[in-house]
């Protein structure tokens, strides 16, 4: 399979897009066509990695990673996906819990493939790959736990001090020694300024090799695809209904996967875009004009986006606004619905959602009577309540167990350096870590 910038024409193959992560003009990669399946194609498929092997093969035709596809997708899909049902609806509906992995949240998916393709691809003990990356909470931790004791990989995670939960700052902090966790004293748009300057700096680009694994990579999307299709084709075995999802969506890259399963010929039926208080794309679909901008904060922070990147994805993939409106909904979720959803959550369901759940959660009970009765719903979990719960401990007055994961990763020790928010101080930090 080759791939093609969304800005322009030339192809790369699997191997370079996602060395590259961005394309040379500014652009994403998407693949030059999507292969086509039917249900029958995964008859034999009864495992994640075995719906994976089917659904991303053809992605890997013509990479030097192929003989190792097997062992890739082991190591990605190395943790349970279960769907588990919700009672007390008038139609089935069940949760995705994607938040079994080591740091309890989806991006462990795609963290996990993108390690193990890279390593394979670039690793080297004598000259390591030094993977650069910001962050404001979720990727930074999976990205670490991805990478962390990879041979001939090195990960540097700057986040802003002080402005990430307690239990978001140990798991970006308690890794081996081939990640270094710097504790920037600022913002998030430091730290993301931060690693643009240093990967722009002659200098540390004469002792390190730099990349990055921020989320518009093409290696985070293409496993996330696999878990759209898994639940759409075991309900589908199991009752003959193709499923609608309802999808937390900040930068678009779950709901894209999701779209592009469908898209891919996957028993998937109305696709829904649960938002925060962020209402880039709700207004997109209102006004068929995209008008990026500022993002806001809310409870559920790792989907405040004002700019998706994605969109650019989508756009090229599927359509613009009024083709895209067609075959998705959209709905944008204020704090105060959030607080009332997790209450809601836990009476009816008996446990917790986080924040962003409780964002699919709401947009469910919202739906159109009509458009809700008429179709089975997955609605996806992205994240466990547990990771979140100084918001959802006081909403619904009790602890959230700790999973097993979780609990282990906030045994370790942690550690961090803490530094000024200057070029300066990166260098120094990673001069001392590394030489
Ligand atoms: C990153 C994240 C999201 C948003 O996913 P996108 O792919 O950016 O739309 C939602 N929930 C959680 C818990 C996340 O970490």
């Amino acid at each position: 399979m080759q791939f093609v910038s969304t800005r322009g024409s030339s192809t790369v193959s699997l191997d370079e897009a996602l060395v590259n992560g961005i394309a040379p003009d500014g652009g994403l990669y998407v693949p030059v066509e999507l292969p086509a399946f039917s249900t029958g194609d995964f008859a034999a498929a009864r495992t994640i990695p075995e719906v994976a092997r089917v659904l991303l093969r053809p992605f890997f035709t013509g990479s030097s990673l192929l003989p190792d596809l097997e062992q890739v997708l082991a190591e990605t899909f190395s943790f349970p996906i279960p769907a588990t049902d919700l009672p007390g609806s008038n139609r089935h509906a069940s949760l995705l819990e994607l938040y079994h992995g080591p740091t309890a949240a989806f991006k462990d998916v795609g963290a996990g493939f993108l390690a193990a393709c890279l390593t394979r691809l670039e690793g080297d003990e004598a000259a390591p790959l030094t993977i650069l990356v910001a962050t404001s909470g979720d990727t930074g931790g999976a990205v670490a736990a991805a990478f962390n004791e990879r041979p001939g990989m090195r990960v540097v995670v700057l986040f802003p001090d002080g402005r990430v939960s307690e239990r978001q700052a140990h798991q970006l902090t308690c890794w081996s020694d081939n990640v270094l966790s710097l504790s920037v004293t600022g913002a998030f748009d430091d730290c993301q300024a931060l690693v643009k300057a240093a990967m722009a700096d002659a200098a540390l680009a004469g002792r390190y090799r730099f990349s990055s694994a921020n989320s518009i990579n093409i290696g985070r999307l293409l496993p996330q695809s696999t878990y759209y299709a898994d639940a759409s084709l075991r309900h589908f075995r199991m009752t003959g209904n193709k499923p609608g999802f309802v999808v937390p969506t900040g930068n678009l890259g779950n709901a894209l996967a999701c779209i592009m399963a469908r898209e891919m010929g996957l028993p998937i039926g109305p696709i829904v875009l649960a938002t925060n208080a962020n209402r880039t794309i709700h207004e997109y679909f209102e006004t068929l004009e995209w008008i990026p901008r500022a993002s806001v904060q809310t409870l559920a922070s790792a989907m405040d986006v004002g700019d998706p990147s994605n969109m650019e994805r989508l756009r090229n993939i599927v359509g613009e606004a009024d083709v895209l409106r067609d075959c998705l909904g959209v709905l944008s979720v204020e704090d105060d619905a959030i607080r009332a959803s997790i209450r809601q959550d836990f009476e009816d369901f008996g446990f917790a959602t986080c924040p962003h759940t409780a964002t699919a959660t709401h947009t469910w009970r919202q739906l159109e009577p009509e458009l809700r009765g008429a179709h089975d719903w997955i609605l996806v979990a992205t994240a466990h309540p547990a990771k979140f719960e100084t918001i959802v401990e006081p909403l619904i007055g009790e602890t959230v167990p700790l999973p097993e994961e979780l609990a282990e990763i906030l045994s370790r020790p942690s550690r961090a350096v803490s530094i000024d928010p200057s070029l300066d101080a990166v260098a120094a930090a990673m001069d001392e870590h590394f030489h």
